[in-house]
Formats: structure tokens, C-alpha cells, sequence
């Protein structure tokens, strides 16, 4: 177990030329003190927990104090928002402290969130505030207890400090953990800077890190490429499985190595409406939740045209071509797991698209159902689940297909049962459910966030203690409104 002070630093991407960062040392809040501490994210970093109580936590993870053996920087790197190129961008309110080895030989990015100004922070504070650092903690521990790649994060730090925002926030600082941090961005930043040597160091950096298993081959940026083709078409597969929108997808907010990365104003969908715009800033919708497969193919020819001196044009072009297999591949394979059928058998497509056009005509919650159709039994014709369908002429129907399915497969309802149960979630964040853990940390009791952390890390788990969480919002937290400003 290591102290605070005596963390395993080995800071790789300081290493790196320095023109591709600017060292900048954090500035702390005021009156810093404890928000979150999360212990499973310590245990990666082989801390004791213990640590946490000490003063010394709050003084470094609340930039008051430097972290002995970090080397603070803030990273250069450009990308695209909203499908327009943005020159200008880079950490502007957020600091690589360092990287750590853990005994297991893994290493994690340690990055402050919210620690103040840097060269690259344009017209902005260089703060982060306590609402966003709680949903960035919360979303990001649900992510990875789902299945699914994303950074984690160690603590928050709140304090008295006034940020301001559309109104007047509470200013806070989280401690986000990463395999990396580097962004497509970062090279779309060096091949549009026509910086070819650089561009070079740093995809070496990120295969020799990263893609080990594409350092020996004979077209290892192609080989890298392929592979973070395949991973970010995969990893949309799994958003689109769990109900996930990112809410601004830019490929400044695309990790290198295919994590769900930067969470601003994400949601879950509560009811299934596949156009759900999280960001009540993305007027086009062009981030709704039923673009975001084709967002993520968008990206990465953004990332093929920053790897075009690398990597050969038909490599690059192949490549790409294969997003849309890799993608429906393991997307309609997660549905069939969904609904719990068994091998392959003519019709199932239309089962279901069909199941899912029943959600969407009958607004149905999204993860509600799928949970409540793995419990149901065969013999049941008339199951609980038809009630939160408008259109029950329409569910009977489509059920009597499902059964028939199943009939057919000689489906065991409790085997089935579990499997299903195993795939589908009983727990999300719902938006209400971080809005009331915010609410209440605004008010200064910090009890809610630890409650759903705590929940969120088994969400295939029935926790009967916990059911409530696992309701329909309340009406005023159906279309609570996420604006980009945190
Ligand atoms: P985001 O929308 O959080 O992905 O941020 C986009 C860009 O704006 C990044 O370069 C951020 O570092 C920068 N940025 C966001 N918020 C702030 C802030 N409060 N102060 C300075 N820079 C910021
Ligand atoms: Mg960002």
C-alpha cells in the first residue's frame, strides 16, 4: 500500500518533447474539503484508503499542494466541435499531474480537473464546478461497473469558491484517473500544424504505450489504426446497448485508446427516444443518441486524415470501411443477448426491431423494459411488463411472437432469467438521480453521492434495499435540461 507521498511516479508524457505541453502548477480553491473519495479507484493506485482522512488528501487533490513526484502539465492538443476544425483548444482548466505504476505494473494518468488557468484556457476561468465534477464522477463509475472502457475518478474536492456560470456555481476540482489522456485531437493538432516529426513521436508514444500489439508489425500505424477503428465501433455498440448519449462527441473528447472520455452533459435515456438530445446546447441534435454510431465513424476520418502521411490512403480507407460491420456486428449481438435469445434462427431481426419500435411508439423506459422482459415466464399471457405499453394491442402481439421464440428454443425461464439479467441493467444514472445527489451536495450533505456510487457498482444486481432507484423519474426529472458550460 503507498502513502500519499510515496506514489510510484513515472511520468512518461513528460518525457515527450516539451512543446507539446506547458508545465503549469495548480491552483487551489478556497476553503477546499472531501466530497467523494472513491476506494476502488485508490486501490488501482495501490492507496490506502486511510489516506483519504488525511489533510494532506485535500491539499493535493484540491491544488494546494504539489503531489511529490508530479511533474503538472497542461496538454496541447486541437480537434473538431461540432464538425468545425478548432485550432485554439488544449487542457484549459485541467492538468496531467502525473502517471503512476501500481504494484500490478499498470500505469494510470492522474489529471486535476478544475485546477485553473493554463496557456490554453482562451476566455475561460479554468474551473470546474461541483455539479459537473459529480456527474463526471458518477457517470464515469457506472460506465465502467456496465462493461464498458471509461476514465474513473478518485475524489472530488469542493469548496466556498463562487465559479460563474449561467448563474453562480460552487467551485471544485476532481481527480480523474485514465489509462490515457490523450485525444484524437492530439493528433489532428500535429498533422494540421504540419508538425510530421512530432506527429511521429507521439503516435510512436501512444503505440509503444498503448497498442503493444501493433509495435512488431511491418505497418504499425496502420495496424494502430485498424485497431482504434475497431475498439471506438465496439465501444459505440456498448453506449448504444446501455442507453448512453455522450452529449459532445468532438474528437477533442475521443480517447486515443477507445474510452469513454470527458463527460459534460451526458444522459441515460429514461424513455426510448431514439433522437435524445442531452446537451440542450446541440441545437441540430447533431449528437442525439440515434447519430452517435455515425458520429463516432465521423471522428475517426477525422483522426484517418491527421494519420494520412503515416499510414497508406487505401490502408486508411479499408479501415474505415470496416467501422460498420464491427459496429452492427456487436450491436445486433447485444440486442439478441437482450432479449435473451439463443443461436440464430430467421426472424429474429424483426423480434427485435420490432421490440424496439414498440418502446419508442409507446415513449416505454428504455432500461425498464428490457429489465422487466427478462422476468418474464412463458406461461405468463398477460405479464406485468404490457402495462407501461400505450400500445398493448401492439405489445400482445409482438409477445406472442417472443414466446413463440422461445418455445421454439426450449427457453428455461429462470436460466433465461439470469443471463438476461446479467446483460441488462437494473441501475442507470438516471439525470434525477445525479440532480439529487447535486441538489443535496449544493446543500452541503455529500451522503447522496456515495449512496449511488455504491449502487452503481452492481447494477445487474437486484439490491431490493435500493429498488426505488431503480424507478421511473419523477415528472420534474424527465427532460431536465444539460447545458455544455461546467
Ligand atoms: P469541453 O467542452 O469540456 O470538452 O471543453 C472544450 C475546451 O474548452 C477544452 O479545451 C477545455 O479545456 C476548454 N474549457 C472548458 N471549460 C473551460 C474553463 N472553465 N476554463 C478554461 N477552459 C475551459
Ligand atoms: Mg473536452
Amino acid at each position: 500500500m503507498a502513502s500519499l507521498d510515496s506514489l510510484h511516479f513515472d511520468n512518461r508524457f513528460a518525457r515527450l518533447p516539451a512543446s507539446l505541453y506547458s508545465r503549469v502548477q495548480p491552483r487551489g480553491l478556497a476553503r477546499p474539503r472531501l466530497v467523494a473519495f472513491n476506494p476502488d479507484v485508490a486501490a488501482l493506485l495501490d492507496l490506502d484508503p486511510a489516506c483519504a482522512q488525511q489533510p494532506e488528501f485535500i491539499e493535493y487533490f484540491g491544488g494546494h499542494r504539489p503531489l511529490p513526484g508530479s511533474a503538472p502539465l497542461a496538454m496541447k492538443y486541437t480537434g473538431h466541435q461540432f464538425g468545425v476544425y478548432n485550432p485554439e483548444l488544449g487542457d484549459g482548466r485541467g492538468l496531467l499531474l502525473g502517471e503512476v505504476v501500481n504494484s500490478r505494473g499498470e500505469t494510470w494518468d492522474l489529471h486535476l480537473k478544475g485546477a485553473g488557468q493554463t496557456p490554453y484556457s482562451r476566455f475561460g476561468d479554468g474551473r470546474a464546478v461541483l455539479r459537473s465534477c459529480i456527474r463526471e464522477y458518477l457517470g464515469s463509475e457506472a460506465m465502467h461497473h456496465l462493461g464498458i472502457a471509461s476514465t474513473r475518478a478518485l475524489c472530488i474536492v469542493g469548496s466556498e469558491e463562487p465559479v460563474q456560470r449561467e448563474k453562480f456555481e460552487l467551485g471544485a476540482m476532481l481527480l480523474r484517473v485514465a489509462d490515457t489522456h490523450i485525444r484524437f485531437g492530439h493528433l489532428e493538432w500535429l498533422y494540421h500544424s504540419r508538425q510530421p516529426e512530432l506527429l511521429r513521436t507521439l503516435a510512436d508514444f501512444i503505440i509503444t504505450y498503448h497498442f503493444p500489439e501493433c509495435a512488431a508489425g511491418q505497418d504499425r500505424y496502420g495496424d494502430f489504426f485498424r485497431e482504434i477503428v475497431r475498439r471506438t465501433a465496439c465501444l459505440m455498440a456498448q453506449w448504444q446497448l446501455v442507453g448512453f448519449a455522450h452529449g459532445v462527441m468532438n474528437t477533442d473528447n475521443f480517447s486515443i485508446t477507445g474510452a469513454t472520455f470527458d463527460y459534460g452533459p451526458f444522459g441515460f435515456l429514461d424513455a426510448y427516444e431514439p433522437g435524445f438530445v442531452c446537451n440542450h446546447s446541440d441545437h441540430q441534435g447533431r449528437y442525439a443518441w440515434n447519430q452517435q454510431p455515425s458520429v463516432g465513424l465521423w471522428n475517426l476520418n477525422a483522426l484517418a486524415h491527421a494519420l494520412s502521411d503515416l499510414v497508406e490512403r487505401d490502408v486508411l480507407v479499408e479501415a474505415l470501411q470496416g467501422y460498420q460491420a464491427v459496429f452492427l456486428a456487436a450491436y445486433s449481438q447485444g440486442l439478441h443477448d437482450k432479449l435473451g435469445l439463443r443461436g440464430e434462427q430467421p426472424g429474429d431481426r424483426e423480434l427485435v426491431v420490432d421490440f424496439l419500435d414498440l418502446l419508442a411508439r409507446s415513449g416505454a423506459d428504455y432500461t425498464r423494459s428490457f429489465r422487466g422482459l427478462g422476468g418474464l415466464r412463458l406461461e405468463d399471457e398477460k405479464p406485468a411488463l404490457r402495462d407501461d405499453f400505450v400500445d398493448r394491442d401492439g405489445f400482445d402481439a409482438w409477445h406472442a411472437r417472443y414466446r413463440q421464440r422461445l418455445v421454439a428454443e426450449n427457453s428455461d425461464d429462470r436460466e433465461r432469467a439470469a443471463r438476461m439479467q446479467a446483460v441488462n441493467p437494473k441501475y442507470i444514472l438516471r439525470n434525477y438521480l445525479a440532480q439529487t445527489a447535486i441538489d443535496k451536495a449544493e446543500a452541503g450533505d455529500y451522503s447522496e453521492i456515495e449512496t449511488l456510487r455504491r449502487i452503481l457498482r452492481e447494477p445487474f444486481a437486484e439490491q431490493p434495499e435500493f429498488g426505488h432507484y431503480a424507478a421511473l423519474p419523477p415528472e420534474w426529472g424527465r427532460h431536465l435540461e444539460i447545458s455544455c458550460s461546467s
